[in-house]
């Protein structure tokens, strides 16, 4: 019997949220006052009226005014710290998170004022809210494997304790996503770890050169991994994890409904799925926000959400140590919400 838990208890299960641009996850709000004050014209008045999607360039289209708004590294800092009180006040304790600094050096902002302001908003967070926030870059992958190469020459020089991986973002229409396996096996050379947007629009064949030629560590979207068995087998047995976002897929028109979505059929099969905002402010929403609709949209009970705070904990880039530790800190925080909620105990296998 399939027992849904109430909206408070809901955001108050720990989580961890490996799917998250940060950009995207910055207030409107926030981002029109910091137009107003570098002086950028936006196309509308209020930021938040873009914020409705008809499919993915158009989408593209917003978050490029969206990054047009942050110019300093005090802009960045400001809406790094922001999004990760957001997400501290949704229950998560650790976040790997993208950064995508292409729609910045278009605008000629140096990459190091956005690394300080990120960082800056990264270490705050964690004193202010004891939030814990990786990051991970984002190359854009219409723009090719050349510019891919410099983004990762100059992730190099970043403190690699917060800056953990490279990602890939922005469009698969017409990329040639062989031409990144050069650049990204020279990322894992240098000890990032990689995990790239694929089958986000395009179909299952872009996971296969993900997870067999680029050799990515992650799968971001993964929406059609399903048409494909012997690739979902594939990423079964290897348990590459895969970061899914229903609500996002819905608000740019990937599916009608949240209930459409392939997630509890992946899970089924034996796919590591996490659950994840995406762009939380740009979708009017947080992850807590995401969880509730899932559980609704797929029929789940309170036992499915802890399997998905602790699959999240397996598909982060944490070293096994700290997810062993992380694991028994969350079953612990799990028992304890079931009791003050009034709820069975349950038993975790970990
Ligand atoms: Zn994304």
């Amino acid at each position: 019997m399939v027992e849904p838990a109430s909206p408070e208890h809901v955001r108050s299960i720990p989580k961890v949220e490996l799917h998250v641009h940060v950009e995207g996850a910055a207030r409107p709000s926030t981002l029109t006052n910091l137009a107003r004050q570098n002086g950028i014209e936006l196309p509308v008045q209020d930021l938040a009226s873009l914020y409705a999607y008809e499919g993915l360039e158009d989408f593209i289209g917003a978050y490029d005014i969206v990054c047009r708004c942050l110019v300093s590294a005090a802009d960045y800092e400001r809406v790094t710290h922001e999004s990760l009180e957001l997400a501290h006040l949704a229950g998560v304790q650790y976040r790997e998170m993208f950064f995508s600094p292409t729609f910045a050096l278009r605008r000629g902002i140096p990459f190091k004022t956005v690394w300080q302001g990120l960082a800056a908003g990264v270490s705050e967070a964690r004193k202010d809210f004891g939030i814990e926030c990786k990051l991970i870059l984002d190359i854009d992958k219409p723009s090719g494997p050349g510019p891919a190469r410099e983004l990762i020459d100059l992730a190099l020089g970043c403190d690699r304790e917060v800056l953990v991986g490279i990602g890939g973002d922005a469009g698969e229409d017409g990329v040639d996503l062989v031409a990144f396996v050069e650049p990204f096996e020279f990322a894992r050379q240098q000890g990032f770890r990689t995990t790239m947007h694929l089958s986000e629009e395009g179909p299952a064949s872009d996971i296969a050169v993900g997870v067999r030629q680029i050799g990515v560590d992650r799968v971001d979207h993964g929406f059609n991994l399903l048409k494909d068995m012997d690739l979902t087998r594939e990423v079964v047995e290897r348990q590459v994890p895969v970061t899914v976002c229903p609500t996002s897929n819905v608000e740019i028109g990937l599916l009608d409904s949240l209930s459409d979505h392939p997630a509890p059929a992946m899970r089924q099969h034996g796919v590591l799925v996490s659950i994840n905002s995406d762009n939380a402010e740009m979708f009017r929403i947080d992850l807590a926000d995401e969880f509730l609709r899932v559980q609704e949209a797929f029929g789940y009970g309170l036992a499915d959400l802890e399997d998905l705070s602790i699959a999240a904990i397996q598909s982060s880039w944490l070293d096994d140590a700290s997810k062993t530790e992380m694991k028994r800190q969350f079953t612990t925080r799990f028992q304890e919400l079931r009791s003050e909620m009034g709820r069975t105990e349950r038993a975790f296998e970990l």
